[in-house]
């Protein structure tokens, strides 16, 4: 196998363009070396890790960007991704095991394309950005397009990614992520939920609700016909449990060793509702009627 440690994205991006279908891009290693373990022997291998520059968690105008070599320890330790970002910080604190956060790589979880990938409802629903390098230069896309299939990104073979970009959520918008799993954070996600949510003025209906499923479709999704029956309307129990009846209609699960697709669909609707609630009671200081 041939191994490669490129110092600059550049060189990293002409190493795929030579080696096409048959390399494999490293960072974190936990998905690529437990594959090489079980599943595939890459012919070649390019390590991402001595690249400077890909680490970071800084901010630029209105929006917060954020390195693919940032690993999910130095996510969930992050203050300001706590107080404003905190559906991305509740993603990272359930993640595996301390040993497996302080190693894997947001980059990884992305490009990784898992539909039950921690970091990625979590991304969909404040609306993030990647930003890929190619041969023929840079893309900036909105995440929701960058995933096609499992395991499969807009990256393709040859693409590298550089940035992930997070609009600031308006002051006063609340979220969280809620996973169901049977060993909770050492395990892989069965369902997750990501739901973002800002009060209207009024105090008495959302102004903007977005709910993202993992684990249910080939894709992470955001639960759009959901949303929209929450825009606006004045919240009460009756809309709560129209939208999380919705955002299980929206759901495309399949059914395998970890549950069946019957039983995710219940799992999407009782948390959509847990954490519709959850957002409501944050954002008003008010119970649901
Ligand atoms: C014991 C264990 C527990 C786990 N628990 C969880 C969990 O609870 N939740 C969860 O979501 N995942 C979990 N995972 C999966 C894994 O840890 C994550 O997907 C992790 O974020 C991958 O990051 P990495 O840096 O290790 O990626 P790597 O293994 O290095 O790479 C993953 C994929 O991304 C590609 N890649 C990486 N970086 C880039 C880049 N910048 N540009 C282009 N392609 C890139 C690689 O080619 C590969 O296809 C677990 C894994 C293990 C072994």
């Amino acid at each position: 196998m041939d191994y490669f440690e490129p110092k600059t994205v550049s060189e990293a991006i002409s190493i795929l363009a030579q080696q096409g279908e048959s390399a494999r891009v490293i960072a974190g290693g936990t998905d690529v070396l437990v594959d090489m373990k079980f599943k595939e022997s890459p012919a070649c291998l390019v390590n991402i890790k001595r690249i400077p520059g890909l680490s970071f968690i800084r901010q630029n105008g209105n929006s917060l960007l954020i390195g693919p070599l940032t690993t999910i320890r130095e996510i969930e330790t992050n203050n300001l991704i706590r107080e404003r970002f905190s559906v991305l910080w509740d993603a990272a604190r359930q993640f595996a095991s301390l040993q497996i956060r302080n190693t894997a790589t947001i980059g990884g979880n992305i490009c990784r394309a898992s539909p039950s990938g921690e970091v990625l409802s979590p991304l969909l629903v404040l609306e993030a950005r990647a930003t890929m390098a190619f041969a023929d230069g840079e893309k900036s896309v909105p995440l929701d397009s960058f995933f096609l299939a499992p395991g499969k990104t807009l990256l393709g073979a040859r693409g590298i990614l550089t940035a992930i970009e997070i609009p600031y959520p308006p002051e006063g918008t609340r979220s969280l992520y809620l996973k169901h799993a049977v060993r909770g954070a050492m395990d892989i996600a069965i369902v997750g939920v990501a739901i973002l949510a800002a009060s209207g003025s009024d105090g008495r209906h959302f102004s903007d609700v977005r709910i993202g499923l993992g684990a249910v479709a080939p894709t992470p999704i955001r639960a759009k016909r959901a949303e929209a029956l929450l825009r606006g309307e004045a919240f009460a129990q009756k809309q709560i449990q129209d939208t999380a009846k919705e955002a299980a209609a929206e759901a495309r699960p399949i059914t395998d060793h970890r549950g069946t697709a019957e039983y995710r669909k219940w799992i999407v609707e009782a948390l959509t509702k847990q954490g519709l609630t959850a957002a409501w009671e944050g954002a008003t200081g008010k119970g649901v009627h």
